[in-house]
C-alpha cells in the first residue's frame, strides 16, 4: 500500500530525512515512532502529496505520488497535526464543506456523511460550532473527514496529541476501529501511544530508520530466565554444555536460584533448557523467554543515534 525508497529532504541547512525506505502493506497498522523534530512530519507532508522530497521513490498503492499527486490523495484519508478546522461553523456544515472539496457526489454526500459520523460517533454534536468542542471531539470531527471519502489508507499525525487521558482512550479505540477497513500509518513520539494501538514500528530518529519491527521481535531477545526451586551444585557450568547457550548469570532473587542464560544467535533456548532439565533432573520452578521493554529498546536506540 506504501513504498518508500531513498527519501531524502533538506529544509535549508536542515537535512530532515536522510535516505528513508519502508513498505506498508494493506490492512496493517503501522506506527512511525520519534522524538520531536526526527522527521515523522516531513515523511507524512511527502506521502500525502503536500511535500516534494529532494530525492527518493514514493508509491501509494502502487502510484507515483509526485506524478499522480491527485489520485493518490483521492485514496488516502488524512489528519494532519493541525487539523484546519473552522471555529464558527457546525460540526456538519463542514462534514459537507468536505464532502464537496472531496468531490462525493449530491446524491451520495447523506449517505457518506452518515457513516463517518456514525464511525466516529459523533452524532451528538452536529449542530455545535467546531470552536465550542472539546480537543478530543475535535479530533473526532478530524477523523471523520478523514474517513469521509472511504479511503483505503488513512495517514494520521500524531492524532491524540493534546488529548486528556480519557480522550486519548477513546481515539486510540477509535483508530484502532478504522483500521478494521483501512490500512493506517499514525505517528507518535509516545512509545505507549505505539503500544496500544499497532503491531509494528518503524522507529526513526534525526531522519533515519533505527528500527523496523513487530513490537513482539522489538522486545524479544536470545535468552531465556530459569528459575530453581533450590540452589544445584555446578549448575552454571552444567547449563553451558546446552546446546546454543553462551553462559549463564545469576540474577538477584528472593524465590530461588535465577538465571539469564544467554543464548547464541537463532538458538531456540526454551525448547533445549526445558529438555536439559528433564535429562539432569534441574529441579525447574520457572522457565521463559527473556524479553525486554519496549522502552529500554528505545532508549537504546536513541542512545546510538
Ligand atoms: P517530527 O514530525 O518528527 O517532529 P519534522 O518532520 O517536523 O519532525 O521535522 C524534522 C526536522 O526538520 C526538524 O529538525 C525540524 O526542525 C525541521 N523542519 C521541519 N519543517 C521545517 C520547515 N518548514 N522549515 C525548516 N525546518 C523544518
Amino acid at each position: 500500500m506504501i513504498r518508500v525508497e531513498g527519501l531524502t529532504k533538506a529544509y535549508g541547512p536542515i537535512q530532515a530525512l536522510r535516505g528513508v525506505s519502508f513498505q506498508v502493506q494493506a490492512g496493517e497498522i503501522v506506527g512511525l515512532l520519534g522524538p520531536n523534530g526526527a522527521g515523522k512530519s516531513t515523511i507524512i507532508k511527502i506521502l500525502t502529496g503536500y511535500l516534494q522530497p529532494d530525492e527518493g521513490i514514493v508509491e501509494v498503492d502502487g502510484l507515483d505520488v509526485l506524478t499522480h499527486r491527485l489520485e493518490v490523495q483521492a485514496r488516502i484519508g488524512y489528519l494532519p497535526e493541525n487539523t484546519p478546522l473552522y471555529p464558527d461553523m457546525t460540526v456538519q456544515a463542514y462534514l459537507k464543506m468536505m464532502a464537496d472539496l472531496r468531490q462525493i457526489p449530491p446524491e451520495k454526500q447523506t449517505e457518506y456523511i452518515s457513516e463517518a459520523v456514525y464511525a466516529t460517533d459523533i452524532a451528538g454534536f452536529l449542530n455545535r460550532p467546531i470552536g465550542k468542542l472539546s480537543k478530543g471531539m475535535r479530533q473526532r470531527v478530524g477523523l471523520a473527514q478523514a474517513i469521509l471519502h472511504k479511503p483505503r489508507l488513512l495517514i494520521l499525525d500524531e492524532p491524540t496529541i493534546g488529548l486528556d487521558p480519557t480522550q486519548l482512550v477513546e481515539i486510540r479505540q477509535l483508530i484502532r476501529r478504522l483500521a478494521q477497513h483501512s490500512t493506517v500509518l499514525f505517528s507518535s513520539h509516545i512509545l505507549p501511544e505505539v503500544e496500544a494501538v499497532c503491531h509494528r514500528a518503524i522507529i526513526i530518529m534525526n531522519g533515519q530508520i533505527k528500527a523496523d519491527a513487530r513490537l513482539a521481535d522489538l522486545a524479544a531477545t536470545q535468552n531465556a530466565i530459569l528459575t530453581l526451586q533450590r540452589p544445584v551444585e555446578g549448575f552454571e557450568s552444567a547449563v553451558r554444555q546446552v546446546r546454543g547457550v553462551k553462559r549463564a548469570e545469576r540474577l538477584p532473587s528472593t524465590d530461588g536460584p535465577s538465571y539469564r542464560i544467554y543464548g547464541e544467535d537463532n538458538a531456540d533456548l526454551c525448547p533445549a533448557l526445558f529438555a536439559a532439565a528433564a535429562q539432569m533432573g534441574w529441579p525447574v520452578r520457572e522457565l521463559r523467554a527473556d524479553t525486554r521493554t519496549l522502552e529500554s529498546v528505545f532508549n537504546e536506540l536513541a542512545t546510538r543515534a
